[in-house]
């Protein structure tokens, strides 16, 4: 099953404008799937499904259609892409930012576990509250993995920004892991204020 997920939510999405002048902040969003059978094909139903999100105080109406595939009546599983409905629990960029000493603590990727405070799959740390749309705003990476013991452990590091400037990656890395996603944005807040007693990452 694909998803939305493992796009990054800050970075790569942009926001549907709204027509110049417009005061409204908003979207009416309203979503379609439509199921139809190709020619030639007696076993197969492809599904097409649209978002279409609509500004009655400007009048703008911006519609978003795609083929995701088909279900295949005969070998029994869809194929191709399948539509993830999240919601503000599921994914950590719906989440507010968690402050950390003078630093702003965004969540990405799916929660880990179903407990709501369980953390995220990762996390960037910026200056500003608001959320980064910018490589250059992500101060610091935060991400998950589990160790050996089968318990969830949180890793970190200063962020820099290719020359390119458009790709993120980790340039130093803290030599220890974290049980919570906030104890690891610390020692990136220490590591941006004085990086003396630090080590820069060994190999990778
Ligand atoms: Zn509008």
């Amino acid at each position: 099953m694909r998803s939305t997920a493992y796009t990054d939510p800050y970075l790569q999405w942009v926001p549907v404008a709204h027509a110049d002048g417009c005061a409204a902040d908003g979207w009416e969003v309203r979503t379609l799937e439509r199921t139809g059978m190709p020619p030639g094909w007696d076993t197969r139903i492809t599904v097409q499904v649209a978002l279409r999100a609509v500004c009655r105080t400007c009048g703008t109406s911006y519609e978003l259609a795609a083929d995701t595939g088909w279900i295949d009546e005969e070998t029994g599983g869809p194929e191709g892409p399948i539509i993830d409905v999240t919601t503000r629990a599921t994914y950590g960029h719906l989440t507010r930012p968690r402050r950390v000493r003078e630093y702003w603590l965004h969540a990405h990727g799916e929660r880990l576990h179903r407990d709501p405070g369980s953390g995220y799959l990762g996390y960037y740390l910026t200056r500003s509250r608001r959320a980064p749309t910018t490589p250059d705003e992500v101060l610091g990476l935060v991400w998950s993995h589990i160790n050996r013991a089968g318990n969830t452990k949180f890793a970190a590091a200063t962020a820099a920004v290719s020359e390119a400037g458009r790709t993120l990656y980790a340039a130093r890395r803290a030599e220890r892991t974290w049980d919570s996603p906030t104890g690891a944005a610390r020692w990136i807040a220490t590591a941006l204020v004085d990086g003396a007693d630090d080590h820069p990452a060994a190999g990778s």
